[in-house]
């Protein structure tokens, strides 16, 4: 007879939603392995916070984030769109010609995944995104409602610290946030002071940042750079969150340098096992009761693509072709400028205040999908000397000398992140050139502006300029956003759930349609972005959700 699988469940991938669904089904009992291709980050010796270079590098990468997918060639731009070209006092225009550049699609390999370089911000979706179909005639509705994702936020927030409002009006909560909102920052009020006198609110932002020790981790000391990785281990990444619990359980093992190369679809439809390769270029076969695809959402449908078999010849969980559709990025605008005033927005936390007055799907009236304000100094990564010099203060010798003392710190910055609508020119394919060093086709992005999207950029850079300006900067030194660039932080939707297997990749508990002990677990789950949330805290919601039906299925033997 022959041996039974070596492991309940295989997670591939170990960020967001991989770690959040990990420590969720070994805390219930169940044998664990995630396959993670890239290494553990050791906070304190590999951030670089505290070295005079500080500024020469952003995330210190172990493994190239860029390897594995490229960027189809993208969207012709409109000339009659020349305000949202992207620009910096010193270098001028900062996309050359007449076609959006593809840049890049931002992510982090290793455990921890993205959030290992993310702001952390902590956001739930505004209860009227689960419905933007409803509202707006276009893109999709969640099969569920916000009432449904609640008690997950409430896990997720307790696991990861969130420190937030004491009241948000915007999003109902069956419970307070486990920590106070942090204080402010001079340049977040700054800011604030520029949003009330035009009108908007503004509230505290959630994020999984620590004002005081919590979970066996330090307060934050406010230096604002947690896009460079936390050195202090205080922000709720998943390495330091989920994946450290899922370990402590003692029923969860991480295989670092990992790489899965495709699952191994059997009859029944069942997956039989998955094929993965170390670094010495080993492969190896694991087999488990279940499977679940936590990658992100480029490498989690491109390794449904390549796990094309007689079974099923379109790949994996693509009988409908659905797999890789409906592919979102980052429509997002930053407008920067100098305030007379000192602003210190080198320090803080990243993002310390949020507007979310424009954030409903239907906020804006004419044009669908929403968006939020934010800080967008630590974003745009404005903090050191050396950006002011390249973007910031032209110029040579020594009257850049005392521009440069004139200008520095003073720097203040409104960010607009929005809705992206689903359309069929945005979505992730194989290329059917290039291969990665497995021999393996590397995912394709391609990536479509809508209409709707451009318009709505161009009320997310009105508002944020005008804000900008409310707030009492003299000039503007640089702006810049998604129009003509694609620089993508949050990416989602390639396996969209649904209850239609016409027109989604798994059913809503993240099961796929056809395939009984296949799951995903990550941002690729998403019928619609939301209105410029960030998206790591509903990913992880989401896996919980996604772990508790498996834990369901595999007691019921329907796995
Ligand atoms: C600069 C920046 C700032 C951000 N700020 C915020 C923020 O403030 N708040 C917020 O909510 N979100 C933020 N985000 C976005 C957020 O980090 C991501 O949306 C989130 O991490 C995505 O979760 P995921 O589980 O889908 O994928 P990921 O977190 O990217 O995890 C995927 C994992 O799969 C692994 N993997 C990939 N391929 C394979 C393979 N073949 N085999 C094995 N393992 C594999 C990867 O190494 C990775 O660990 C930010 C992102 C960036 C880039
Ligand atoms: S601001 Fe706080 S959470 Fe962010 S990197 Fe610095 S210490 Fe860590």
């Amino acid at each position: 007879m022959a041996a039974g699988p070596e492991t309940d469940v295989a997670i591939v991938g170990c960020g967001a939603g991989g770690a959040a669904c990990a420590w969720r089904l070994a805390a219930r009992g169940l044998r664990v392995t995630v396959l993670e291709t890239g290494p553990w980050y050791d906070p304190a010796r590999d951030y670089r916070l505290h070295r005079p270079d500080w500024e020469r590098g952003r995330f210190p990468h172990k493994l190239d984030p860029d390897a594995g997918y490229v960027i189809a060639p993208l969207q012709h731009l409109d000339p009659a769109r020349e305000g949202l070209r992207s620009w910096n006092r010193v270098r001028g225009r900062l996309v050359p010609g007449r076609r959006r550049r593809g840049w890049r699609y931002h992510r982090v390999l290793g455990v921890g995944g993205t959030t290992l370089h993310f702001s952390g911000e902590a956001h739930r979706l505004h209860p009227a995104a689960f419905r933007l179909r409803s509202l707006t005639g276009v893109g999709a509705d969640w099969p569920f409602g916000y009432d449904a994702l609640e008690p997950y936020y409430l896990i997720a927030e307790r696991i990861v610290g969130v420190s937030g409002p004491p009241r948000d009006p915007t999003r109902p909560r069956s419970a307070p946030y486990p920590l106070p909102p942090h204080p402010m920052s001079h340049a977040d009020r700054t800011l604030a002071r520029g949003l009330e006198r035009l009108g908007l609110a503004w509230l505290p932002n959630p994020v999984a940042i620590l004002p005081r020790a919590y979970g066996g981790r330090p307060p934050c000391n406010y230096c604002a750079n947690c896009n460079r990785g936390c050195p202090r281990a205080d922000k709720g990444s998943a390495d330091v969150t989920f994946a450290r619990r899922a370990v402590g359980t003692g029923r969860c093992r991480i295989l670092t340098g990992a790489t899965v190369l495709r699952l191994l679809p059997g009859p029944r439809d069942r997956v039989e096992a998955l094929e993965y390769a170390l670094g010495d270029g080993r492969r190896h076969r694991l087999r488990a009761r279940v499977f679940v695809l936590a990658a992100g959402a480029v490498e989690t449908p491109r390794l449904l693509l390549l796990s094309a078999a007689p079974v099923c010849p379109e790949g994996l969980a693509n009988e409908s072709g659905q797999v890789g559709r409906h592919f979102m990025e980052t429509v997002a605008w930053s407008s920067l400028g100098l305030h007379p005033e000192p602003q210190g927005g080198h320090r803080g936390i990243a993002s310390g205040l949020v507007c979310w007055d424009f954030n409903a799907p239907d906020a804006l009236g004419d044009v669908p999908g929403g968006f939020r304000l934010s800080p967008a100094v630590a974003e745009a990564d404005l903090m050191g000397p050396a950006a002011y010099a390249r973007r910031a203060v032209p110029g040579w010798g020594l009257s850049h000398r005392r521009r440069m003392r004139e200008a520095f710190a003073h720097a203040i910055g409104v960010g607009a992140i929005g809705e992206s609508l689903p359309n069929p020119g945005s979505f992730v394919d194989l290329d059917p050139e290039r291969r990665d060093g497995h021999g393996r086709p590397l995912a394709r992005i391609h990536a479509h502006l809508t209409e709707a999207d451009v318009a709505r950029l161009e009320r997310m850079a009105a508002t944020a300029r005008a804000v900008l300006e409310a707030a009492g900067a003299c000039e503007r030194v640089e702006e810049y956003g998604t129009y003509d660039t694609f620089s993508a932080t949050h990416v989602f939707g390639t396996c969209r759930m649904g209850r239609d297997p016409e027109t989604s990749v798994t059913r809503p508990d993240g099961r796929a349609h056809r395939w009984r002990n296949l799951y995903v677990a990550d941002a690729s789950l998403f019928p619609s972005s939301g209105g410029g949330e960030s998206p790591a805290l509903t990913i992880a919601a989401l896996a919980l959700r996604v772990a508790d039906a498996i834990a369901r299925a595999l007691a019921s033997r329907a796995a």
